[in-house]
């Protein structure tokens, strides 16, 4: 028994490699990732879209000074009058930037703008809308609140305390907080590499002509875009015939220089035969037939031996397959391997289906669907048209998955199902 068959075992008392849920096939993957460990330093706005490789502990305060957080009158809490209007008499200015160099005692004030470090002696801002200045008076009305309208120093980051943990993606809002605290170099995990082909006798590459029953290989395209978004390092092998000693040399090729090994095609019955005995022996590989639609043949396993093996997912050929298997499984492997430990996960929303839907329980079925907003301003979902698993085009069109669980039946219109959108912010 391989390593991969006994943690199948432990972990799924009642694992059926003939109809395998979803998420067991989840739970098994998970369970034989390893994150990447080695770091490289990098400019600040190189690391956009890559893994911090280090806890940041902030270096300062942020901001580094109680300042006013509103355009307004710096003043003490305790000079205003509970039951009436109070009059301060204004001594002085203070900018963002251009502080107040002297200290307010009782009964004045400093004009503030928002950002300018509060005045020695101040402990609130009053806005500037409710108040009233004459002659160098400024009027404030009763129902001030203490300590109101200020910003305090360290309040965003702390010195010494953790500004962001190790595995954190670093999207627009890190590199700000990151340039926040005058960082100019981060450590990042390196990128993962992802080595990947397409298997077929019947496939062409683009610039050559299409013989009789051939197609245009356009995996290689689909998975290149999807890990490239991802933030892996591609290797794009091309396409590889269907026969045992090219995929072989391959496949060691492959995992020779990567981190995981992605192929498409060759996992479904009748095919998966000689893979099956190459991978048993260079490997440690599994091949499931997943109680899903589309996509239910795919692999998962190991090419080589010892915690370097490179991890291998042989999806099923159909380009729609392809597309929902990545996003299904190989999505979170890969990112868990590329070292995040921040919430990954694609949120599922539920929104309304305008339509019927056929739906079998026992698989889980990923339709190609548009979610839209009707002219009430309510959200809902219809499918894109035709759904086999050959259309890409369904892919093309939709903006979204609809996700039909693994025990749900038909879906009547109006009911709610779930969605799993394709766009986030940029
Ligand atoms: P397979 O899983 O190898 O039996 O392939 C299933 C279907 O997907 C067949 O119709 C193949 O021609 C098609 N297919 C396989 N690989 C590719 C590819 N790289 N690009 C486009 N279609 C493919
Ligand atoms: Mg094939």
């Amino acid at each position: 028994m391989s390593a991969l068959d006994l943690v199948i075992a432990s972990c799924l008392a009642d694992y059926d490699p003939n109809a395998l849920p979803v998420d067991s096939a989840k739970t098994i993957i998970r369970e034989f990732l390893s994150p990447v460990t080695s770091r490289e330093r990098v400019a600040l706005r190189t690391a956009l879209g890559r893994v911090l490789g280090e806890d940041l502990l902030s270096t300062i305060d942020v901001p580094a000074h109680n300042n006013s957080a509103m355009d307004g009158y710096a003043v003490r809490a305790s000079d205003l009058h509970a039951d009436g209007p109070t009059q301060l008499r204004r001594i002085g200015n203070a900018f963002a930037g251009r502080a107040f160099a002297g200290t307010m005692g009782a009964g004045e004030c400093v004009r503030v703008m928002t950002g300018a470090v509060m005045p020695l002696g101040a402990d609130t801002v009053v806005v500037q809308e409710v108040t009233r200045e004459a002659g160098g008076m400024v009027i404030i009305p009763p129902g001030q609140k203490a300590g109101e309208n200020m910003r305090f120093a360290g309040e965003d980051l702390a010195l010494g305390k953790l500004a962001l943990p190790a595995g954190k993606l670093i999207r627009p809002a890190e590199l700000g907080l990151i340039a926040s605290l005058g960082i100019g170099e981060v450590a990042v995990k390196r990128r993962l590499r992802v080595a990947f082909f397409s298997t077929g006798d019947e496939l062409a590459s683009i610039g050559q002509p299409l013989a009789e029953g051939q197609v245009y290989d356009s995996n290689r395209y689909t998975l290149h875009g999807m890990l490239t978004r991802l933030g892996c390092e591609v290797i794009d092998m091309g396409v590889v015939r269907d026969d045992p000693a090219s995929l072989e040399s391959a496949l060691l090729d492959a995992a020779a220089n990567a981190d995981a090994v992605i192929t498409s095609g060759g996992v479904s019955v009748g095919e998966a035969d000689f893979i099956r005995s190459l991978l048993a022996r260079l490997g440690d590989v599994v091949f499931w037939k997943i109680a899903m639609r589309p996509g239910r043949p795919m692999a998962f396993g190991r090419i080589g031996h010892g915690p370097d093996a490179a991890r291998f997912f042989g999806l099923p050929g159909n380009p729609v397959a392809v597309m929902v298997t990545f996003y299904a499984f190989v999505r979170d492997a890969l990112l868990t391997m590329a070292g995040r430990t921040d919430a990954f996960a694609l949120p599922r929303l539920q929104v309304a289906s305008r339509t019927a839907l056929r739906k079998k329980p026992g698989r889980t079925e990923y339709q190609r669907g548009i979610v839209e907003q009707d002219s009430n301003g309510k959200w809902s979902a219809r499918l894109t048209g035709q759904q086999g698993s050959g259309v890409l085009r369904s892919m093309s069109e939709a903006n979204c998955l609809i996700v039909l669980e693994h025990e749900r039946g038909d879906v009547a219109p109006g009911d709610l199902v779930t969605v799993q959108m394709f766009e986030g912010l940029v």
